[in-house]
């Protein structure tokens, strides 16, 4: 597919699956290993198989406290003639005493009881037991292995560690693991109303959502944000930050603003300048003008280029759709694994969209008593729209940030009644 700096096949708009399949072809795999401690490794994503370096349990081990017997010593041990066995010795782990207290009594050295039956494992050792009831031979004994054997593969390549993995890494005897370096972010606001956190306004500043919220899912989908700053809406300002950015050896540089049609909407110009325009425009509601380039780095390496547009909630879609998937490519999951896996609802209000284009609708689920969402006869979560019908506007960030999904509407439907089936995306799910 060739679609040249205009983006558009011809006339037509990119689709989604279109744009992003030129975002992935530019990433020739994922960022380079490197060694992390497990206390730095939560979310990373393997670089090569975590082997065991010991068996788990490492040896045999006693399932509970108590006395290690022979079980042809207390064969004949019944309750009303119990077995006197001499206590030869003491195995501590930690400062608990090791004895199977329940089913013995403790004695002195010619049997006489000292203390009551199955009394606590604690005080002095006695100098023998009467053992009341016959065992068979290991039984609460954790054989070595019994959990995992010694030198096999515990984790694959290509898995993320959450806690249990992190666990099970430690617990068979790793320090560290190699995991694929997360791949750098530069987050670059542009626009000339657009205020950094805590400065005046004036008479038409806006605070800078975008910078921040960009970061913050950067950093959520497992890579390093970096801020670039905020750009004003000339060209020369763009391509300083851009090539600080390209000097500054960043796997991708996400703008958001400007990219759209205005006479002040440098980005695209400002891509081509410092790399290459691959694509402008896709068929997505919000978030059209999306733009995507790719620049060679002075220090060698490929930059990804990212023009969001500046309306928060067009931003967050197109991050989302297309930076997202790149994020977690870099970041080493396998490309079966880069969007979110989707969910079957149903919408119980009408909704309209805009004709041809996908729409990604901010949605609330309905929930139950114990606070699950509702899901209907043919297990479809019933969700409505965040923040009403008047919370779809690509500016409403008080709609976004009540969004729990996205519920997905085909380009080929203009509007949907109540109760329309819809494909949903947890923002929260993988
Ligand atoms: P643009 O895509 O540059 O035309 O911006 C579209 C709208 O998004 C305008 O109303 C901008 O003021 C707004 N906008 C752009 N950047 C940001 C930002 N970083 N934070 C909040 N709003 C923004
Ligand atoms: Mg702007």
């Amino acid at each position: 597919m060739t679609t040249g700096a205009t983006g558009a096949v011809g006339d037509r708009l990119l689709t989604v699956e279109e744009a992003r399949d030129a975002v992935l072809a530019a990433i020739a795999g994922p960022t380079e290993p490197e060694i992390a401690y497990l206390s730095e490794a939560r979310g990373r994503i393997l670089a090569e198989d975590v082997m065991s370096l010991t068996a788990l349990p490492p040896w045999d081990n006693s399932a509970m406290d108590g006395y290690a017997i022979r079980a042809g010593d207390v064969a004949t041990a019944t309750d009303a003639d119990p077995v006197r066995l001499e206590v030869v010795g003491e195995v501590r782990a930690g400062w608990a005493p090791d004895r199977q207290v329940e089913l013995t009594t403790p004695a002195d050295a010619a049997g006489a009881r000292i203390g009551e039956r199955g009394r606590d494992a604690v005080g002095p050792l006695p100098a023998a037991v009467l053992v009341h009831e016959a065992v068979r031979a290991g039984t609460a004994i954790r054989k070595a292995g019994d959990d995992l054997p010694e030198a096999i593969a515990i984790l694959a390549a290509g898995t993320r560690l959450g806690p249990a993995a992190i666990a099970l890494a430690a617990g068979s005897g790793n320090e560290s693991v190699s995991v694929h370096r997360r791949p750098r972010v530069g987050i670059l606001a542009t626009g000339d109303e657009v205020r950094a956190p805590g400065r005046p306004l004036g008479p038409a500043g806006i605070p800078d959502a975008n910078g921040p919220g960009l970061a913050a899912l950067a950093e959520e989908a497992g890579g390093h944000p970096m801020t670039l700053g905020i750009a004003a809406d000339r060209l020369e300002d763009l391509r300083a930050r851009l090539k600080a950015g390209l000097s500054g050896d960043l796997d991708m540089i996400v703008v958001s603003g400007g990219v759209s049609v205005g006479p002040y909407d440098v980005v695209r110009a400002a891509f081509a300048e410092v790399g290459r325009m691959e694509l402008w425009r896709v068929a997505v509601q919000p978030g059209k003008p999306f733009a995507f380039g790719v620049a060679d780095r002075p220090g060698g390496g490929r930059t990804l280029l990212f023009g969001l547009p500046g309306n928060p909630v067009s931003s967050f879609v197109t991050f989302e759709l297309f930076v997202r998937p790149a994020i977690r490519r870099l970041a080493g999951l396998a490309p079966g694994r880069l969007v979110r896996a989707p969910d079957r609802a149903v919408l119980v209000e009408p909704a309209s969209k805009s004709p041809g284009r996908r729409a990604f609708l901010r949605v609330v689920a309905e929930r139950d008593e114990a606070g699950g969402p509702v899901r209907d006869a043919e297990g479809r979560v019933r969700v409505r729209l965040a923040g009403g019908g008047r919370g779809q506007g690509s500016h409403v960030l008080s709609a976004l940030a009540l969004a729990e999904a996205l519920a997905i509407v085909p380009e080929t439907v203009d509007s949907l009644p109540a109760g329309a089936p819809v494909e949903l995306w947890w923002l929260d799910r993988d």
